[in-house]
C-alpha cells in the first residue's frame, strides 16, 4: 500500500529532519514524538514514525488531494450515492492539540460523507491518523467532494419546497376563511 510511511521507509538512508514551525518541534497530536519531515512531489507532510499518522498544512490539502473541480457527471455522482461506504467508525472522544499552535482540534467527519474521522485546526492543518489520508484521497477520487454539493443543492430545494407548501396551505387556509 502506498501511504506515507512505507514511503519514508523506501527513504530509509536519507537524513532524518525533524519537523519545526515557528521554531517549534511540531509533536505528533496522538503519541507526542516529533514529526519528521517527508515529502510527496514537493508538498511538505509530517509523519510520526511511531504511529504512521500525517500531519497536512491547510494549504497543501488541496494540492495533495489533487481536487479537481466538476469533473463528475451525474451519472458518476449517482453511482457514488449507491455505492460509496463511508469508512470506519465514528470515534468522538480524545481531543488532540494542533501540532503548530496547540490548542486543541476539533473532530470532523472528512467532507461529511466520507465516514473518515480527522482531527483538524481550522488555522494551521489537518491531522489524520495512518491509512485515513489514503481512504480521503479514494473518496476524492471517487467524486467525494461533487457528491456533498449535489446533497447540499437537493437539501436546499428540499427546504424551499416544504417552504413553499407551507405557504401554499396558509394562503389556502386564509382563502378558505374569508
Ligand atoms: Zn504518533
Ligand atoms: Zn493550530
Amino acid at each position: 500500500m502506498n501511504n506515507f510511511y512505507n514511503l519514508v521507509d523506501a527513504q530509509k538512508k536519507t537524513v532524518r529532519r525533524v519537523a519545526q514551525r515557528k521554531g517549534q518541534t511540531m509533536l505528533c497530536p496522538k503519541c507526542r514524538k516529533p514529526l519528521v519531515v517527508t515529502f510527496e512531489r514537493d508538498i511538505v507532510v509530517d509523519l510520526c514514525e511511531q504511529c504512521h499518522g500525517i500531519w497536512v498544512g491547510r494549504v497543501d490539502e488541496k494540492r495533495l488531494l489533487n481536487v479537481k473541480v466538476e469533473s463528475f457527471s451525474m451519472d458518476e455522482l449517482s453511482q457514488f450515492r449507491k455505492a460509496y461506504q463511508p469508512w470506519g467508525r465514528m470515534e468522538t472522544s480524545g481531543y488532540v492539540p494542533c501540532p503548530v499552535c496547540r490548542e486543541l482540534m476539533y473532530r470532523k467527519n472528512w467532507g461529511s460523507y466520507s465516514g473518515v474521522m480527522v482531527d483538524k485546526c481550522s488555522e494551521h492543518g489537518t491531522w489524520y491518523d495512518e491509512g485515513k489520508f489514503e481512504k480521503v484521497r479514494e473518496y476524492v477520487s471517487l467524486g467525494g467532494i461533487e457528491y456533498e454539493k449535489l446533497r447540499v443543492m437537493e437539501k436546499g430545494l428540499e427546504e424551499l419546497d416544504s417552504r413553499l407548501y407551507k405557504e401554499v396551505k396558509s394562503l389556502d387556509g386564509r382563502l378558505r376563511n374569508r
